[in-house]
């Protein structure tokens, strides 16, 4: 049976499970490796089923658990090669053998699961969001969004469930703790996206024919899981969108199983 969910969505770590029922993924392994084997245990999975690991960028909340995992339960790597430099530098060595490199935004196969990574905006050296397709769907993930490209929207316009970052709530981090220069950054064109433009993006996605909305990657300081949901649901009535009729919408938590 295929199977998408997250395990972890957050600022303070990220891994997401795709699997079309033979093929399983994962997207990012951004918490240690003990926690990402426990939670892969709560959905019926060993870490020794996995057949890839799949990178979107070298932020530590991405890929702190990718070496462990990889070298104790010889899983396979698939990162561009700017990632997974990055990631080796921090993660320590994967095994050249478990090393799959693609180039951006060209398309290759794991099992009968054709993956499609596509660039995105954000201030790392070649990050990527993921559509994966099997059986006639399409599955997106896109966090680290620093803002809405025409690349990001071509790709997920087509998948019938999204993952998509709802990051901050903008008033909550400009009066928030944070540093002016992490305000900025976060706030900027390679930074994260916020509530107002992930509740655009999907009120626009599902116009288009999406099915089910997960909102993740939260920040824990400047955004709650209710501020986030609300910011979609506003925007989905200003569009005439009924959530429930026209589309599921939920938010991922930092930790816990989400099926998408
Ligand atoms: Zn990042
Ligand atoms: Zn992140």
């Amino acid at each position: 049976m295929s199977k998408f969910c997250t395990l972890f969505s957050g600022s303070s770590g990220n891994c997401t499970f795709i699997s079309d029922g033979k093929t399983n993924l994962l997207i990012d392994a951004g918490v240690s490796a003990a926690r990402i084997c426990a939670a892969l245990a709560e959905i019926g999975y060993s870490p020794f089923d996995i057949h890839g690991i799949l990178l979107t960028h070298e932020h530590r909340d991405h890929i702190s658990g990718v070496g462990v995992l990889s070298r104790n339960y010889s899983i396979p790597v698939y990162a561009n090669v700017g990632t997974i430099e990055k990631t080796m530098a921090i993660t320590g060595w994967i095994f050249d053998d478990y090393i799959h490199t693609f180039k951006s935004n060209e398309k290759f196969d794991v099992g009968d699961i054709e993956i499609f990574p596509f660039s995105i905006s954000h201030d790392t050296v070649d990050p990527v969001g993921y559509t994966f397709r099997f059986d006639g769907a399409y599955y997106s993930v896109a966090t680290d969004i620093g803002y809405v490209t025409e690349t990001v929207l071509k790709h997920l316009c087509k998948s019938e469930s999204v993952l998509i970052e709802s990051n901050h709530d903008v008033q909550m981090l400009n009066s928030g703790p944070y540093p002016y220069y992490l305000k900025k950054r976060i706030l900027g064109n390679k930074g994260h996206l916020s509530n107002e433009c992930a509740a655009h993006l999907a009120a626009q996605l599902v116009k288009w024919g999406t099915k089910r909305i997960t909102l993740g990657h939260l920040s824990e300081k400047n955004n709650t899981p209710e501020t986030a949901y609300n910011a979609a649901a506003e925007c989905f009535a200003q569009n005439d969108i009924k959530i429930g009729e026209d589309v599921m919408l939920q938010v991922a938590p930092k930790d816990g199983i989400c099926h998408m």
